[in-house]
């Protein structure tokens, strides 16, 4: 397929490019995981936020494809972060994706401000991790200070942080550390969910070279060495974004997609978000 992999901490290797399912609706995400597969993505990342795990596991059924030839990512509900609930949390993921292990598991948000710490929630990932039936556990949207108290208090590193990150919002301050620490960085919202693709400064240089502002973008990710999965219900979008590997931007296109680094979220901040449903 031509999707590099990169090795996590713990050896695993991760597909760099990967399709994402949030706001795709549960009843219809079977068919466009299909196609996903059959544009050749081999890399799904899903949550049981999402609510389309079910689909997401009837693709893979569907699939034919080996279960070792597809990683797939799942998250940790907020609402189950005590350490008895995130067990019985990760349960359902596996029986609702209809498989007997995740490639990796991670804790959604970190929730500040809730009765339950993150630091209890990541030693029921780390028991998850020692079972076997996650190949790799780490975390997402968590800032430094959250991954402090984990290596001060807890044994396994995580694998990755994913955390939202896209030309108006740089990250990289937060990439550097977590780069420091062996982690690697996962970039959601990897266009701000098309935010980003109407920039001047984007469709000057997508023109130039002959490629799309996705393409743009999420070529500006790869080169940068983060894991993305852009999400997209159209089989041609789905085409246009996983056609990455036979072009590269030159280091002043790179720099000037970093150039627009504005601070600007189009999710909630970590520090401040602690919805529970
Ligand atoms: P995204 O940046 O991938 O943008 C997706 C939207 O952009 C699509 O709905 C479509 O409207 C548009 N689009 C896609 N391809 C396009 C193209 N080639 N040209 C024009 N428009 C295009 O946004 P996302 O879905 O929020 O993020 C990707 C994935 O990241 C999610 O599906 C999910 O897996 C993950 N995610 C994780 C968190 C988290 O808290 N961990 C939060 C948000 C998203």
């Amino acid at each position: 397929s031509g999707v590099p992999t990169i090795a996590l901490n713990n050896g695993v290797e991760i597909p760099q490019l990967g399709f994402g399912v949030y706001q795709v609706p549960p009843e219809d995400t079977a068919d466009v995981v299909s196609q996903a597969f059959e544009v050749g993505y081999r890399h799904i990342d899903t949550a049981e936020m999402y609510r389309n795990e079910k689909g997401v596991g009837e693709a893979i059924a569907r699939s034919g494809i080996d279960r070792g030839e597809i990683f797939v990512t799942s998250k940790l509900n907020n609402g189950f972060h005590r350490r008895d609930d995130a067990l019985r949390a990760f349960d359902r993921t596996l029986a609702d994706l209809g498989t007997d292990y995740l490639d990796l598991f991670l804790v959604h948000w970190p929730l500040p401000g809730i009765d339950v710490d993150y630091v209890e929630t990541w030693k029921a990932m780390e028991e998850i991790y020692a079972s076997g039936r996650s190949k790799a556990v780490g975390v997402s949207n968590f800032n430094a200070h959250h991954l402090r108290r984990l290596f001060a208090e807890t044994e396994v590193r995580p694998a990755v942080n994913q955390i939202e990150v896209h030309p108006y919002l740089a990250q990289d301050e937060l990439r550097a550390f977590d780069a420091e620490h062996e982690i690697v960085t996962e970039a959601w919202s990897p266009i701000a969910q098309g935010r980003v693709l109407g920039d001047a400064a984007i469709t000057a240089i997508a023109e130039r070279i002959g490629r799309t502002p996705a393409q743009v973008v999420l070529r500006w990710h790869v080169q940068r060495g983060d894991v993305v999965f852009p999400k997209s219900s159209s089989r041609e979008r789905m085409q246009e974004n996983f056609a990455l590997f036979d072009f590269e931007l030159s280091t002043s296109d790179m720099a000037a997609l970093t150039g627009l680094d504005r601070g600007e979220r189009t999710g909630p901040d970590p520090d401040t978000f602690n919805y529970v449903p």
